[in-house]
């Protein structure tokens, strides 16, 4: 998912987020919303479907305001349903927020527990819900928002980058392990501020980039300006690198370090670790491109665009059923076999998952007259499950975790395969911060514990 927010008296707030929602898309595309406050009131609008399928001219001018908060969703928690679209409102006496989450709570059993106890209704099952109420909630007992989000943060457990809009005020934070991205960026002449979960967001609308949300921050904006509190303790630093490899686009800057840079580095890096003979270096189509230039750079070998990508199908990850996944890819890479006829070609992916993309494109790449066809991954194999809002599967999903290296090759049917070292990946992400990252879909490492009732399901 991702989320954006913008609190900026003079301009056309809906607009400005339909625009950062648009550069956000790549996020998710199961549904879109926006929230504006007037200063009066809340105004929200909501669907499933793409930003430019939910939002037109009408429905933009429908929604004035000075305060605006968005989402666009890929479901991890609660399918996919017009009451798990954001953001959500939650309405308790005098109280009216809108919320909008990008991550996973690990705890939401025993939030809903708790809303119901205080005899609140919840419309969809998703932890993004649950959190709106209890900040509304807490809000309504404390009689003030960050009050009510500082004691929200101090019971929910998990990744959450969130933004908030009262009927005045925007406010924005993030997990005390800030493992999912957001960044503020600033308007100029003194317009106002923005929140992104990457920093394309901020580019579309003109703002600035300023730094990242801290972990465990909350920012609250409004006329009178900036301020930041912190919501709880901040913990060790595990922003999911993940992002890096996959996620964010290859324009966003996260803590100060570009993705494309990073993704570059990982090819360079890769074509050390596991060299091979080939002809030509291909990549695959978005996200595997610039690791292909950096792979081809070390290597020597020559780069060539050997794969087109049809650039308005979706993401074929995000489609949540496997004949929609299965469908998505042939829709989506073509090769071309002039560039590729009787070459050995090796080709750079970002990620193996459940193996279905790359046994799909070994054999379209075998049909467009490849000699030789030699996989090399610039993430280390998946074996555990992500539970902090990118959602990889079960374990028994997880092509990795479940074959050995052999099987994986044989089984996606490529001439050889090899995977970048989690140190090598490490290498690839200056650590420009001195931070540290989530590594767990990798390493099994967890900055949050998970629920044993979710992990039962999970590890199996
Ligand atoms: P699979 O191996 O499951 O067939 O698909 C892996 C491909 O899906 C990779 O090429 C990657 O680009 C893409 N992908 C899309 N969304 C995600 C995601 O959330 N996680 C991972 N690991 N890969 C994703
Ligand atoms: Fe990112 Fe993997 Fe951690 Fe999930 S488990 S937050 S995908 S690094
Ligand atoms: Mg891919």
């Amino acid at each position: 998912c991702a989320v954006f927010g913008v609190f900026a008296p003079n301009d056309d707030v809906a607009r400005m987020t339909c625009f950062g929602l648009q550069a956000l898309q790549h996020r998710g595309q199961e549904s879109a919303g926006i929230a504006v406050g007037d200063g009066e009131t809340i105004l929200v609008e909501k669907d499933l479907g793409l930003v430019t399928q939910v939002f037109n001219e009408a429905s933009l001018a429908a929604l004035p305001g000075r305060v605006a908060v968005g989402h666009v969703r890929y479901s991890t928690s609660g399918g996919c349903t017009w009451e798990g679209a954001q953001p959500h409102i939650s309405a308790i006496d005098e109280v009216l927020i809108a919320l909008a989450h990008n991550g996973t709570l690990v705890n939401t059993a025993s939030l809903r527990a708790r809303i119901y106890d205080a005899g609140l209704q919840l419309r969809s099952g998703t932890d993004s819900e649950a959190a709106a109420k209890l900040i509304g909630k807490f809000t309504q007992e404390s009689h003030h928002i960050t009050e009510g989000i500082r004691r929200a943060m101090q019971m929910i457990e998990g990744a959450y980058a969130m933004v908030l809009a009262s009927p005045t005020t925007l406010y924005a934070f993030r997990d005390p392990n800030g493992i999912r991205p957001l960044c503020l960026g600033e308007l100029p002449d003194g317009r106002g501020w923005v929140v992104a979960s990457e920093s394309c967001g901020l580019d579309i609308v003109g703002a600035a980039y300023v730094r990242d949300v801290r972990p465990g921050e909350i920012l609250r904006i409004d006329e009178t300006g900036l301020r930041s509190v912190q919501g709880v303790e901040p913990r060790p630093y595990r922003a999911c690198i993940f992002e890096y490899v996959y996620f964010a686009r290859p324009d966003s800057v996260l803590d100060g370090q570009s993705v494309y840079q990073a993704r570059r580095m990982m090819g360079r890096v890769l074509a050390r670790e596991a060299p091979v003979q080939a002809d030509l270096v291909l990549g695959v189509p978005d996200s595997g491109v610039p690791s292909a230039m950096g792979f081809a750079a070390e290597s020597g070998i020559e780069y060539a665009d050997g794969i087109v990508k049809n650039r308005y199908v979706g993401r074929t990850f995000i489609e949540p059923t496997q004949e929609l996944r299965q469908l998505g890819i042939r829709l989506k890479l073509n090769p071309l076999p002039s560039v590729i006829g009787g070459k050995r070609v090796v080709v750079i992916d970002d990620s193996i998952v459940r193996g279905n993309t790359s046994r799909k494109l070994v054999s379209i790449l075998r049909d467009a007259g490849a000699t030789e066809v030699h996989l090399r991954v610039v993430s280390p194999e998946v074996t555990w499950p992500c539970f902090y809002g990118i959602d990889t599967d079960t374990r028994d999903q997880l092509i990795a975790a479940n074959m050995t290296h052999e099987e994986m090759r044989d089984f996606i049917g490529c001439d050889s395969l090899a995977f970048i070292s989690m140190e090598g990946l490490r290498a690839s992400v200056p650590d420009v911060q001195n931070a540290g990252f989530c590594d767990a879909c990798f390493t099994g490492d967890y900055p949050v514990s998970i629920p044993s009732s979710m992990a039962r399901d999970s590890f199996k």
